[in-house]
């Protein structure tokens, strides 16, 4: 579930998504060794150590920081960040729930996004 969302987030901020896409064992001098590898092509002897997806649903931080980069961030702040489309009562709370929440910032982003 975790990781659903954040692949979609991911693809829609054009970050590859890495996955285990094979296992493939091979006999050595040492026994049988696997070989992991993910769909980016990187292979490594355990799937721990193969590739690392960020996890936006960890810290608001994270996603925060890619969308500042982007042309479209003062939107973003004015739209879901600061709550400009809310009643001003309601304002204050909106940026508050995100980063409390890091997952309804997600998919806050998700539907904003479109
Ligand atoms: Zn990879």
């Amino acid at each position: 579930m975790t990781n659903t969302l954040n692949r979609k987030v991911a693809e829609k901020l054009g970050i590859e998504w890495h996955e285990v896409f094979s296992i493939k064992e091979y006999l050595t001098a040492d026994g049988y060794v696997s070989i992991y590898t993910c769909s980016c092509g990187a292979t490594s002897k355990s799937d721990q150590e193969l590739c690392t997806n960020p996890d936006f649903t960890a810290n608001a931080k994270d996603l925060i920081e890619v969308l500042m980069k982007r042309d479209d961030w003062n939107k973003f702040r004015g739209e879901i960040l600061e709550g400009n489309h809310l009643r001003i009562i309601d304002r204050t709370d909106s940026i508050y729930k995100y980063i409390l929440n890091p997952r309804l910032l997600c998919e806050a982003f998700l539907e904003w996004e479109g």
